[in-house]
């Protein structure tokens, strides 16, 4: 059975990835922070085994770790979804907002990875999934920090793609344009539909759609695939 950790599982999109992992045989550690009671819900319904730890906190990291390898073993898959986006003009964004987007959308991810990548590195092999966005390509406004963090994943995908090649471990990431989550949830139906009028699809996108790709890239199937970055925008973006 391989073992994958999806950080942020508790809700939108990382839950619909325990979801779909669970339901194809994976031993899914379903990690969340605030979340407490959709974890157990959905821990309930996919036996998923939740794990609390705040991914920004290194502390926190190491515990994760050391419970999922001293009971567990080794992480095959490591999903990074954990995530923050807070909208702002960019006058008004404080250091504190800086340091709170940066701490979980791209400390976290290297905390994470940190922790969990030595043993991939020793076993030669290993998936590491990591979400951008869109906005991390073409900047967003008013999102100014949430879109350099997530250009900050694109690099550091592509980075640490570059050096654990030979170590048979594979490092890419997904860049979801608009997706039905809490994360948007204060978008007006007028918000919408204008974004809507962007995708060439016509549709925001759903949970699902983006963690169906997560899944594949975490399959066999994409063992030549290493450092790339895939839409998942119904072409917003091309
Ligand atoms: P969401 O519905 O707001 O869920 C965010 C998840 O991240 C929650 O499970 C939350 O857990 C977890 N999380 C936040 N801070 C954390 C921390 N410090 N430690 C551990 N977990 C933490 O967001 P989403 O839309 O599913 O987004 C998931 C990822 O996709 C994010 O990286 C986001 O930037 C990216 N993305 C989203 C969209 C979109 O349109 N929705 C587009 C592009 C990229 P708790 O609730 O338990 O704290």
């Amino acid at each position: 059975m391989k073992n994958v950790l999806i950080t942020g599982g508790s809700r939108g999109i990382g839950k619909e990835c325990v979801y779909l992992f669970a339901e194809k045989g994976y031993r899914v550690f379903l990690n969340y922070n605030k979340s407490v009671k959709e974890a157990e819900k959905i821990s309930e319904k996919t036996g998923a085994i939740p794990v609390k730890c705040d991914v920004s906190d290194e502390e926190e990291v190491r515990k994760m770790y050391t419970f999922i390898h001293d009971n567990y073993g080794n992480i095959d898959v490591l999903v990074n979804n954990a995530g923050i986006a807070q909208i702002k003009l960019f006058t008004d964004i404080s250091e504190k907002d800086w340091d709170n987007v940066f701490n979980v959308n791209v400390k976290g991810m290297f905390l994470v990875t940190k922790a969990f990548v030595r043993d991939m590195i020793s076993r030669k092999k290993g998936k590491i999934i990591n979400i951008s966005s869109v906005w991390g390509i073409t900047g967003g406004s008013c999102e100014v920090h949430y879109s350099a963090s997530k250009a900050a994943v694109i690099g550091f995908t592509k980075a640490l793609a570059k050096e654990l090649g030979l170590s048979g471990i594979t490092v890419n990431c997904v860049a979801p344009g608009v997706i039905d989550t809490d994360m948007n949830k204060n978008f007006t139906a007028e918000d919408i539909d204008a974004l809507k009028n962007e995708i060439p699809l016509g549709r925001i996108g759903t949970p699902k759609d983006v963690a169906k790709v997560i899944l594949f890239l975490a399959s066999e199937k994409t063992d030549y695939i290493t450092g790339q970055v895939i839409g998942i925008d119904g072409g917003m973006i091309m």
